[in-house]
């Protein structure tokens, strides 16, 4: 150990030898030189499965697919923020240049939010707020109250800064628990992650607090193959787009809170955020919501889709609401950049949520004659809903909860429902209010690697 220290003396960069050298084995394993080899990467599972439900079953669910778009090429003409800038990216992907100039959108989008006033409160939040802890809830208040026009300017100028301390790359295998990209904050995590674990050891418990922090992105290859795909409309192609750039903001969070921030695992950001997770921080604190997309990964080959954090915690359920178009297409129009304040005073900005009145969901269910789970998009009218669930005082979110925990307990009798449905997720333990189904947790009983998940501990 001793030895390691001596022979690392100085922090690494991503230019050392050691790094390049270890990002050159990488690029040489079996499972990246087969991801990015991948001609048909979305073959296997998206486009069959899909086959069904890709035309609107009805006319007016057009507005979730299709709609005429005007502004694009003007909107993409803007620029770039120096964080994304081509050489951020460490790859040796052979259209890496091509992919670039194809998500020329996303990081036209991912820059406007890194540079408007508008939406600089997050970004000025994390970076001056303090750790705090009170009643068992540690998350960061701004004792400074800074949050004027002049922090908001010191942090646009510091996340110019930033991007000498943030790189790009892909990741293969698939990032964990479905994510579609991941946040690695120092170098010795980046040789880690990259497999180099004796590089990674040798740097270990040295250089992992500021000014050592040098975030590397990772993102799933399938963002690379997607983004280079031949057919998508120009709509399909705007919701990849606008995925992959909430994507890389969701990063970045994360990224920006380690820079600031020294404890190493994240607190609330807020202290009415319902986990401690920035990258869902900041989307909520642009959108209102998560932003998500509805089909397998990142295809958006379907509409995107809005969920509240209590729809993906403590277990996740399908309930979601389904993303307008225009709301999609907005942000890559030069003219609402233009016009932020009035459009957000207005409610266009704001992401509608399951708690809205125009939720839809996507409901599991369990077909025998197949013997596989299908999904079923639920197209009906909500009018008499809405009446419903006002005489009866609940929320649409809250009347879809309990239809959605009926059609999952069939297709858990059947032993055809996903672990992951039933199974509390890692941010359980701040739901504590939280009773699972009783069917539910008699799975729990009986299985051994549950989580800890205790429903005595609800008040
Ligand atoms: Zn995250």
């Amino acid at each position: 150990m001793s030895s390691n220290d001596q022979q690392h003396s100085t922090p690494p960069t991503w230019s050392s030898p050691e790094i390049q050298q270890a990002f050159h084995n990488y690029w040489q394993t079996p499972e990246y030189r087969k991801a990015a080899n991948q001609q048909n990467f979305f073959d296997d599972w998206t486009m069959s499965e899909l086959q069904w439900t890709y035309n609107p079953p009805e006319p007016w669910y057009s507005i979730f697919y299709e709609c005429p778009m005007m502004g694009l090429e003007e909107f993409n003409d803007g620029i770039i923020h120096s964080i994304f800038r081509r050489s951020n990216w460490i790859t040796d992907l052979p259209k890496m240049d091509m992919a670039y100039e194809a998500m020329r959108p996303a990081l036209r989008v991912a820059t406007e939010f890194l540079m408007h006033d508008e939406f600089m409160d997050w970004w000025v939040h994390v970076r001056f707020a303090e750790l705090t802890d009170y009643s068992r809830k540690t998350y960061l208040e701004n004792r400074s109250k800074k949050a004027g026009p002049e922090a908001k300017q010191q942090v646009k100028e510091e996340l110019q800064a930033f991007a000498d301390k943030v790189r790009f790359t892909w990741s293969t295998p698939a990032p964990p628990q479905g994510a579609l990209a991941f946040h690695c904050p120092t170098i010795p995590i980046l040789a880690w992650h990259i497999g180099d674990r004796k590089l990674a050891e040798g740097y270990a418990n040295r250089y992992h607090q500021n000014p050592y922090i040098r975030s590397t992105i990772f993102l799933d290859m399938g963002w690379y193959h997607r983004i280079l795909a031949d057919g998508p409309t120009v709509n399909q192609n705007l919701r990849c787009q606008m995925h992959l750039a909430t994507t890389l903001l969701h990063e970045l969070g994360h990224a920006w809170y380690s820079q600031w921030q020294t404890e190493r695992v994240e607190p609330f950001a807020y202290v009415s955020d319902l986990v401690p997770e920035m990258g869902f921080s900041l989307e909520i604190a642009l959108f209102g919501a998560l932003l998500e997309g509805a089909d397998a990964r990142m295809t958006s080959l379907l509409p995107l889709v809005s969920k509240r954090i209590e729809d993906r915690w403590p277990v996740p359920v399908d309930i979601f609401t389904l993303v307008p178009m225009t709301w999609v297409q907005q942000w890559f129009q030069k003219r609402t950049w233009q016009d932020i304040p009035t459009l957000r005073a207005n409610g266009a900005l704001r992401l509608a949520n399951t708690n809205d009145r125009t939720a839809s969901v996507l409901r599991v269910i369990f077909d025998s004659q197949v013997g596989t789970l299908l999904r079923k998009w639920d197209f009906e009218s909500y009018a008499q809903d809405s009446q419903e669930n006002s005489a009866s005082g609940l929320s649409v979110a809250e009347r879809y909860k309990n239809e959605w925990f009926r059609d999952a307990k069939k297709a858990f009798q059947v032993n055809a429902l996903p672990d992951r449905y039933y199974k509390p997720t890692e941010f359980a333990q701040h739901f504590r209010s939280y009773v699972p189904p009783p069917w539910a947790l008699t799975a729990n009983k009986t299985d051994e690697d549950l989580p800890q998940f205790s429903i005595r501990d609800k008040n």
